[in-house]
């Protein structure tokens, strides 16, 4: 029996928001990898979703695929919500939509009002088109990007947000330690 899949932007407010993206002028080059092209999601968008992950930003293999949290991340993600029983009924975005050069970058960006007030619009589609019933912000920018939603006009005007948790980025500490020796220390 064929499998429903991700359509992808095939209906409204996404075919907005996929084509009213920020470039170079808000994602600066010197810290963001705008020649991959911005890339927005992964998973249902028709309303099916019932968790939304916030991750941080895509690497090599979600540039090939276009879709977010494809790669050994996005691998565990998966591993992580089908012990809770999701296989299909979820949705990731990143808090940034360029491939990041570094953690430093990430930081200096992460308060940017016009990468905020994008990312806001994609949450509030998300909540408004779904029957989220949890969010999961995958390491410490997620988590900034969640309260910067909750501060927002739009926020307030959604109302509850849903159940809300932090956790470790799913490729911590491989990601940040440098050394063998550190990757085992904070794993201990
Ligand atoms: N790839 C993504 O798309 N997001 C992450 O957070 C990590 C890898």
């Amino acid at each position: 029996m064929a499998i429903p899949f991700d359509r992808g932007y095939y209906k409204q407010p996404f075919v907005r928001l996929v084509s009213e993206y920020p470039a170079e002028d808000v994602y600066p080059v010197d810290d963001f990898r705008t020649e991959w092209g911005p890339i927005f999601h992964r998973g249902r968008l028709d309303g099916s979703a019932r968790v939304l992950i916030l991750g941080q930003d895509p690497a090599q293999h979600e540039a090939i695929v276009r879709r977010v949290l494809v790669g050994t991340a996005g691998k565990r993600a998966q591993g992580f919500l089908k012990r809770l029983g999701i296989t299909r009924s979820y949705v990731f975005i990143n808090t940034f939509l360029y491939s990041v050069f570094g953690q430093g970058g990430g930081a200096r960006h992460i308060a940017v009002p016009a990468i905020a007030a994008y990312r806001n619009r994609w949450i509030a589609a998300i909540l408004h088109g779904s029957p989220i019933e949890a969010v999961v912000a995958f390491g410490g920018l997620a988590n900034t990007a969640w309260q910067n939603w909750l501060a927002s006009p739009a926020a307030a005007e959604f109302g509850s947000s849903p159940p809300f948790q932090h956790l470790t980025h799913p490729t911590w500490p491989q990601s940040s330690a440098r050394t063998r020796a550190e990757q085992e220390a904070a794993t201990e």
